[in-house]
């Protein structure tokens, strides 16, 4: 396995090494060995980052001048798109991406929608007239400015590491704000390349900070609770955002969460090619670690055995099909840490415990490498209030619930804590939108339909988050709003 060359932070408009030269290796999920090592900040540098940051915006024309930050972000996704090469390898060799997965989910989809808020910012209302009214109050003529917010925090997770930091860190500065941003202990080299290419891209010091670290809470938690930072962006599980939201309330810290999901995806019997949209649910797609993804698959008690049956051939025709770091037809390969794969083994023996099924999979595969290998699993005769139901399990692990009638569909779907996402497949496309409609999740698929894009807003209901992201409502997200009245 390749090394990675070490990483820097970008602190103040410079890339440079952590206070005392501290250093901590990163390990490759493929192999479980050291793949590379990566600055590792103290409290004294996310001290001077946040510092850096709120100079930037309180001293500097960055917040006001609109024309030139949108020429450096279209600059810096210029630079994105040439070091493309260095990104895929940082998503393959330390997020444990596998090739075929890489260059759509990973790199295709963050420089799409990284390309699409670059469009929309000409769309961007900075002002609005409200015309004059009164009396009976006095007659004035009103407007409302649109600001930015200020010093953004902004804590992303190891799974889509591009993707999740752009949508953060582009969206706050177009928007006018300036940005730490603090990425997953795992994942640190996304983070730093895209720092090291804004120093290139001659971004002004202070406006965009990288501070990676091996604790995962020591730099977040700074953020979190420092009256200097203005708003938190993050995207991860919803215990963490929790414990965010609480650290948070000193300061009224402005709170933008993108959590967690356990998304359901409704197969209805009228569905035209029922075979393939059952078979096509199982969660392999970089080892299931996505937030969006539908890990319960809800088909009717009619058509159960037959999805059952469905399911068992898909997932014995898949064996060979994945763990391979080479293969570019292979979209899933290792879980991204030991930490991780116990904890996904722990869901599949809990499963066992609570009754379920299993159908496939189920077990640790060394014989694949070194690294952190789960086999694709499937549980079924599940349901909704099992544990491997309800709680996010972030691996390749698909739970399979019978469903009465269409709306025990619908009552299965809403019975979550979480309200990220969901899929209906149907004959029936009016039917379909009609369930929609019921579905209490921030996206619904109707027949495959493609919810996630840079110029659609992203989020959750429920505990899945509060907020939106991409989209001009993603870039609002970083705005205030001020009113400015006068007599006349
Ligand atoms: P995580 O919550 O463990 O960590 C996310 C980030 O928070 C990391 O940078 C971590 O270092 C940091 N962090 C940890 N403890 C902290 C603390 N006390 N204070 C401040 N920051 C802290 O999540 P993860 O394991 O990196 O990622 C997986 C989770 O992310 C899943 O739950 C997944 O659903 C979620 N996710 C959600 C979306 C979305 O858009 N809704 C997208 C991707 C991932």
């Amino acid at each position: 396995m390749q090394l990675l060359s070490e990483t820097r932070l970008y602190i103040d408009g410079a890339v440079r090494r952590a206070a005392g030269e501290r250093t901590y290796d990163t390990i490759g999920p493929w192999t479980g060995e050291v793949v590379g090592r990566a600055a590792d900040a103290a409290a004294e540098d996310v001290r001077q980052a946040i510092a850096a940051a709120r100079r930037a915006f309180d001293a500097t024309a960055w917040s006001t001048d609109h024309s030139t930050r949108f020429a450096l972000l279209k600059r810096l996704y210029g630079l994105l798109e040439t070091n493309q090469e260095r990104f895929s390898t940082l998503c393959r060799v330390q997020g444990g991406s596998a090739l075929g997965y890489v260059p759509r989910a990973q790199l295709g989809m963050a420089l799409g929608c990284y390309k699409a808020l670059l469009e929309l910012f000409p769309q961007i209302q900075w002002e609005k007239d409200y015309g004059e009214a009164g009396p009976p109050q006095y007659r004035s003529h009103r407007k409302v400015v649109y600001e930015p917010v200020g010093v953004v925090g902004a804590i992303t997770p190891w799974n889509v590491p591009l993707y999740v930091n752009i949508g953060k860190v582009v969206s706050a500065l177009l928007a006018g704000c300036t940005v730490i941003l603090k990425p997953a202990p795992d994942t640190p080299g996304v983070g730093a390349l895209m720092g090291e290419l804004a120093a290139e891209a001659g971004f002004p010091a202070g406006v965009f900070n990288v501070v990676t670290g091996a604790d995962p809470a020591m730099a977040g938690e700074m953020l979190v609770t420092d009256p200097r930072v203005d708003l938190i962006s993050f995207t991860g599980s919803t215990a963490v955002g929790k414990r965010i939201m609480e650290k948070g309330a000193p300061t009224l810290k402005r709170l933008f969460l993108e959590l967690g999901g356990k998304s359901a995806k409704i197969v209805l019997d009228d569905a035209p090619d029922f075979a393939q949209e059952v078979a096509s649910t199982m969660l392999v797609g970089h080892a299931g670690q996505g937030c969006a993804v539908q890990s319960r698959l809800l088909v009717s008690r009619k058509r159960y055995a037959e999805a059952v049956e469905i399911l068992r051939r898909a997932y014995a025709a898949y064996e060979g099909k994945w763990g391979d770091f080479d293969d570019p037809a292979q979209v899933m390969g290792p879980v991204i840490s030991k930490k991780q794969m116990e904890r996904v083994m722990g869901y599949i023996e809990l499963g066992q415990r609570e009754g379920a099924t299993l159908l496939a999979g189920g077990k640790k595969r060394p014989d694949k490498g070194g690294g952190w290998f789960i086999e694709p699993t499937c549980f079924v005769n599940v349901t909704n209030d099992m544990r491997i139901a309800r709680e996010e399990i972030f691996g390749p692990v698909l739970v399979v619930i019978a469903f009465e009638d269409e709306n025990d569909a619908v009552r299965i779907a809403n019975e979550s804590d979480y309200g990220l996402s969901g899929g209906i497949a149907t004959g029936d496309l009016a039917q379909g939108l009609r369930l929609a409609n019921r579905i209490r999740t921030g996206s619904v698929s109707v027949n495959g339909g493609m919810c996630i894009a840079g110029d659609l807003p992203f989020g959750g209901y429920k505990m899945s988050g509060i907020g939106r992201e991409w989209g001009l409502e993603g870039i609002e997200e970083y705005l205030e709003s001020k009113v400015v009245a006068w007599r006349v």
